[in-house]
């Protein structure tokens, strides 16, 4: 049996027989001759990934306990909701929650599988494989985070298949090497239904490969304590800024494609806090990012002259 040292203390062994993961009676032999990836929950670069503080969250219903569920069934996970509403944070409060490392991939449009896999680079006079963000997750054992799956380019929605469903494996064709997933890893997506369209929107052949969690922003008490913390001011400027926020959302028919966020209001906050006066911040971080239009942009004005 031939032993490489491939990352850190992860090490491929060439030939072995493989556990599966879903079903540890049965042994399998996988593609390339079976190759089996094992690298130590305690390694540095997995002790790297790991949230060392406790991130703030507020819970909107039992999403911790199916996220929990999820994780010990081994059964991948999408996030749907709007921009800025709390998905990104709820994944980093859950792998601090359940210390598991945590691997974050943004997609864009030029994102590609082998940025995701890996390649090899040269490095003085070698070429060296160098594991993608997605491989270093499955060797350690993370919970990797594909925030905007739809954005990513079509073949990478190919590469996760086999990790979302029974297989766990991860195949790197550049290698010739077939990975057997981690049993902690765990993939998340997020994908946010606001945005869909015919060209992007997620097939039926990968959303039926997870269980959904739907977010939307929270309600308003809670949207005010988040504003409150997050943007260190008194509860009463941020129940203004969320009834703000909840009349915008009510005009979104009205030609707005989205609400405003969670993060905008923290922002006009963190802002109000530094001092701007309240008009101007509302109009800098919450009306003109929303829109380009100067009709809505009187819309938006009107709302905050309202309420404040
Ligand atoms: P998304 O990933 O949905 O785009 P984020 O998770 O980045 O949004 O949320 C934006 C910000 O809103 C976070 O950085 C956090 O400050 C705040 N936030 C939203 N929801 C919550 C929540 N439930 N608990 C704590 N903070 C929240």
């Amino acid at each position: 049996m031939k032993i490489n040292e491939i990352y850190g203390m992860s090490v491929v062994l060439q030939n072995a027989i493989n556990i599966d993961p879903i079903h540890p009676g049965r042994k399998s032999k996988t593609l390339f001759g079976g190759l089996a990836s094992m690298s130590s929950q305690n390694s540095p670069e997995a002790m790297g990934h790991l949230i060392q503080q406790k991130p703030y969250y507020l819970s909107a219903g039992d999403e911790i306990k199916l996220f929990e569920v999820a994780f010990a069934a081994k059964i991948p996970l999408m996030l749907k909701g709007p921009t800025g509403c709390g998905k990104t944070r709820f994944v980093e409060y859950m792998s601090y929650r359940l210390k598991r490392p945590l691997i974050t991939v943004a997609c864009h449009e030029d994102l590609f599988a082998s940025d995701l896999l890996g390649r090899y680079l040269l490095k003085k006079d070698e070429t060296v494989w160098v594991d993608g963000p997605l491989t270093r997750a499955v060797r350690m054992g993370a919970i990797c985070y594909l925030d905007e799956i739809v954005e990513a380019r079509k073949d990478t929605t190919v590469v996760i298949h086999p990790l979302t469903d029974n297989r766990r494996t991860l195949s790197i064709d550049k290698k010739g090497e077939l990975v057997q997933a981690h049993p902690d890893f765990m993939v998340v997506i997020s994908y946010n239904p606001g945005y869909q369209s015919v060209l992007k929107d997620l097939k039926q052949s990968t959303r039926q490969r997870f269980v959904s969690l739907e977010f939307d922003y929270p309600e308003a008490q809670k949207e005010a304590e988040i504003v409150s913390h997050e943007g260190d001011i008194g509860m009463d400027t941020a129940l203004k800024l969320v009834t703000l926020a909840g009349k915008i959302r009510n005009i979104r028919e009205h030609g707005l494609t989205e609400g405003a966020s969670t993060r905008l209001l923290i922002y006009a906050a963190q802002i109000i806090r530094r001092g701007i006066p309240v008009h101007e911040a509302c109009r800098s971080a919450i009306c003109f990012p929303l829109t380009d239009d100067a009709r809505l942009q009187e819309t938006l004005n009107d709302l905050v002259e309202d309420i404040f």
